[in-house]
């Protein structure tokens, strides 16, 4: 009867074009005409990602995009940099251990960004080190690292740059190019506001330089596979694309385009901004570090006394807001609001006045309107 308001680091609510386009009869995956919708795609893909290079869309969840980044270049005892500071880097690690590759691990603090500094000192010391794996936005705990200024480090070392723009491409600053990024990738259902199912990659010549030298173990993430059938003149993929889904993101991408993309960035950085003020309005503490405060989705530490199954089910079963739980270790200790994709000042004010009565009624001791005060401030500075 209610349609749930998902309030969640994706799957993210999917605009009714979007949906309407997935709904469109099937066509000949190796045709021209679908040969001109995944060219018009993949540019697309390209201008989100700002880059002049190539994006491939790949039918799987953004963890498919980030086994190929890191499959494709990796071959026995490779040595790989990766950054742990959130279950999403920890990942990273994993599918470097499973492609046989030897992780050199970075810990961060839950909750903190990665000084970039550690990460030099780690390139001058150890020049074997083949690629380095950042998680742009780890959505377990709220927090952005600087990818900008560790794309100004990585660029003078042979390494090679990997970024996972899953839970940010589409609504914080992203410049593939720009910050050196040599093999970025994102996935379907987060900022970008398709339905869950696709991920999409880019690679600068130096990873194809390297993926090209790589004996590796994949297959169906064979990158070389996605880029000789994308050469083809129109474009296709190995093997058979979710048609559906294909049709969806375009449709997606063609509303991100109409928005325009600073726009979007910019909408996602007012809605951050007013879902902290108006959850510390209340008086709840953030999980991040302020400097360190993602742009789409917010960790709040759960208030003393209140349960997650209360809080979270208080908000589904009355209100019909959906929230993000706490991962691994934060499970209970931590909640999460996502605000991504085609979030509108609407979401975020209903979302914090339907906070507040739920910690009321839990017996949490606030002062009524606080929060929504808060939230109306920052969209009326
Ligand atoms: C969601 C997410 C992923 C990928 O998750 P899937 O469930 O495979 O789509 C990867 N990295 C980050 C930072 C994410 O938020």
């Amino acid at each position: 009867m209610y349609e749930t308001l998902l309030m969640i680091p994706g799957p993210t609510r999917v605009a009714p074009r979007v949906l309407k386009a997935m709904s469109k009869s099937m066509i000949n995956h190796r045709s021209a005409a679908f040969g001109e919708i995944l060219k018009e795609t993949n540019d697309m893909m390209s201008k989100v990602f700002r880059t002049e290079n190539e994006s491939y869309l790949l039918t799987g969840s953004g963890t498919a995009a980030m086994e190929a980044a890191v499959g494709n270049i990796t071959q026995k005892g490779d040595k790989v940099l990766n950054i742990l500071g959130g279950k999403f880097g920890e990942r990273f690690m994993q599918i470097t251990e499973t492609h046989k590759g030897s992780p050199v691990e970075l810990e961060v603090e839950w909750g903190h960004a990665v000084n970039p500094n550690y990460i030099k000192d780690i390139l001058e010391k150890d020049e074997d080190i083949k690629a380095v794996t950042v998680v742009h936005n780890e959505t377990s705990t709220g927090v952005a690292n600087p990818i900008a200024e560790i794309g100004k480090i990585v660029k003078d070392y042979d390494a090679l740059y990997i970024v996972d723009t899953v839970s940010s491409l589409g609504g914080d600053d992203v410049f593939v190019d720009g910050y050196n990024i040599d093999i970025c990738v994102t996935g379907s259902q987060k900022c970008l506001a398709a339905p869950p199912g696709m991920a999409a990659i880019t690679l600068s010549d130096d990873a194809w330089n390297v993926v090209d030298k790589t004996e590796n173990d994949t297959y169906y993430l064979n990158m070389r596979k996605y880029k000789k059938s994308g050469d083809k003149n129109p474009p296709e993929t190995p093997y058979t694309p979710s048609v559906s889904l294909m049709y969806a993101m375009r449709e997606a991408l063609n509303i991100i385009m109409e928005e325009g993309l600073d726009s979007r960035i910019l909408r996602h950085k007012q809605a951050a901004k007013a879902t902290r003020a108006g959850v510390k309005a209340l008086g709840l503490e953030l999980f991040a570090e302020p400097d360190a405060a993602s742009n789409t989705v917010t960790a709040i530490k759960m208030p003393e006394g209140v349960t997650d199954k209360d809080l979270r089910g208080t908000m589904r079963n009355k209100y019909h807001i959906e929230l993000a739980g706490g991962q691994d270790h934060l499970k209970g200790n931590v909640f999460r609001i996502g605000h991504m994709g085609n979030i509108t000042q609407r979401d975020i004010i209903t979302t914090i006045s339907a906070l507040e009565m739920t910690l009321k009624e839990l017996g949490f001791d606030l002062e009524m309107g606080k929060g929504v005060e808060a939230v109306e401030n920052v969209y009326l500075s």
